[in-house]
């Protein structure tokens, strides 16, 4: 289960969010920690075994520590995870690791200081560098890097990316730009394939396919990490997608690529009990696929900031 704890960044990636950012909604709109410990429990309870905190940006909210903690003492949540833009984990880091936190994803679409700030509109590269050695330190394994390549930007330095793995433990994913609310009237346009990302890395090695990870795994020769491809538009993973999504706002959502949401905010706060069988209904709405860049298909009306990735 993914869990959006936030719409709020401290970022603004010209791909997910707008550069004014997101209107901040009330407190009564939101789910409390309290409240999404509640349906983390009943989740558990039907079988969810991981949770993956995501936003916005998690390390943006107050209290994320104690939250982390209250998770972690869920009977049969066995693996608690979190994508992050990685700004404040040197911060954070350890504190996260003894509430429970097992490990990260860091998102970091470039590794030069200029064309990073300019993706992320103002972003420093140095504190996500400094984050992403924090977790190796901690021995958070496996540090996961998620890159987006957007075409004319950072498609040059898909090989520096791939290039990191040869001497560090570390996972480097590659993400398909998907056309989501900013993206949704460019993404095509900026489009670069994953298949054309591995032609450019070469002499990649293939590692065996996990079912439960929606990335297919290489290693350079000699390479101590792994390169992982998520292809969600050139070939997508959906017979295999096992994901259910929470957002911020207590929707929850069978597809990412699907304007279906369930609102279980009202349900959370006045009717707890019924909750276990609409999050099973919920589950059991999981389309077979996605039809992004099918003909009729109507772009999302969410901002990926507002899903969590
Ligand atoms: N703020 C955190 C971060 O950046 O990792 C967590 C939330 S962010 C929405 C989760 C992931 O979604 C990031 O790796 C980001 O790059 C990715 N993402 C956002 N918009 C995207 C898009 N249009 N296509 C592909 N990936 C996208
Ligand atoms: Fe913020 Fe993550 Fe979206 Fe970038 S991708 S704007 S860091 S939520």
């Amino acid at each position: 289960m993914r869990i959006s704890i936030t719409d709020l960044c401290n970022l603004r990636c010209l791909y997910c969010m707008p550069e004014e950012g997101v209107c901040k909604k009330n407190h009564e709109e939101m789910l409390t920690f309290e409240e999404i410990t509640k349906v983390a429990k009943i989740a558990a309870e039907l079988g969810i075994e991981k949770i993956r905190i995501t936003g916005g940006e998690p390390l943006v909210k107050k209290g994320i520590v104690e939250f982390i903690g209250s998770l972690s003492k869920i009977n049969g949540i066995k693996d608690i995870a979190m994508t992050t833009n990685g700004v404040l984990l040197k911060k954070y880091a350890k504190d996260l690791m003894e509430a429970g936190l097992k490990r990260v994803n860091i998102s970091i679409d470039s590794l030069r200081p200029e064309k990073y700030a300019e993706i992320t509109r103002g972003g420093n590269v140095y504190d996500v560098l400094d984050g992403i050695q924090e977790a190796i330190k901690l021995g958070m394994a496996p540090v996961k890097l998620n890159i987006v390549v957007i075409g004319g930007y950072n498609e040059d330095e898909v090989v520096d990316f791939a290039n990191l793995t040869k001497d560090d433990d570390v996972e480097i994913r590659f993400i398909e730009l998907m056309p989501i609310g900013q993206a949704g009237s460019w993404a095509k346009e900026k489009f670069i394939s994953n298949e054309t990302i591995k032609q450019r890395i070469g002499n990649l090695i293939p590692l065996p396919h996990q079912p439960s990870s929606p990335a297919k795994y290489y290693k350079l020769p000699n390479g101590k990490g792994k390169i992982g491809f998520i292809n969600p538009i050139s070939s997508h993973f959906c017979g295999e997608c096992n994901r259910i999504r929470m957002t911020s706002d207590g929707k929850l959502k069978p597809c990412l690529h699907s304007n279906q949401e369930i609102d279980i905010i009202d349900i959370v706060r006045n009717n707890l009990p019924q909750l276990r069988e609409v999050m099973k209904q919920a589950i059991l709405a999981k389309p077979q696929q996605h039809y992004l860049y099918t003909e009729g298909f109507e772009l999302g009306q969410r901002n990926m900031s507002e899903i969590g990735g």
